[in-house]
């Protein structure tokens, strides 16, 4: 785990690295599962699981399982050599934030 800043929430979160993304993954889904087996329990409660684990793992309190899913360390580029915020992808040559040119 790692805190970054996310370009859509617009602030430094909690990051998953590979790992701790592959459980958080497999709780989304699980998630997902226990929806279809149970459409009357609330879309919350069936991702307790995957916001306990990010809680626990961040002490972060989140409360949306989607913003998780956008919170993982590779999908995004390395820091900006200048401001220190993640590039958006792997191969993207500017930093919006600063507008520094990557080297590449
Ligand atoms: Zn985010
Ligand atoms: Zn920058």
């Amino acid at each position: 785990m790692k805190i970054r800043y996310c370009w859509r929430c617009r602030m430094d979160v909690p990051m998953l690295d590979k790992q701790e993304g592959e459980i958080a993954s497999k709780l989304f889904a699980e998630g997902f599962q226990e929806i279809k087996n149970s459409q009357k329990v609330p879309f919350k409660q069936n991702f307790k699981k995957l916001l306990d684990y990010y809680n626990d793992l961040t002490g972060f309190e989140e409360t949306n399982p989607n913003a998780i899913m956008h919170h993982f360390i590779e999908m995004y580029g390395p820091d900006c050599e200048n401001c220190g915020k993640p590039y958006r992808t792997e191969t993207a040559t500017f930093c919006p934030k600063c507008g520094n040119k990557r080297k590449l």
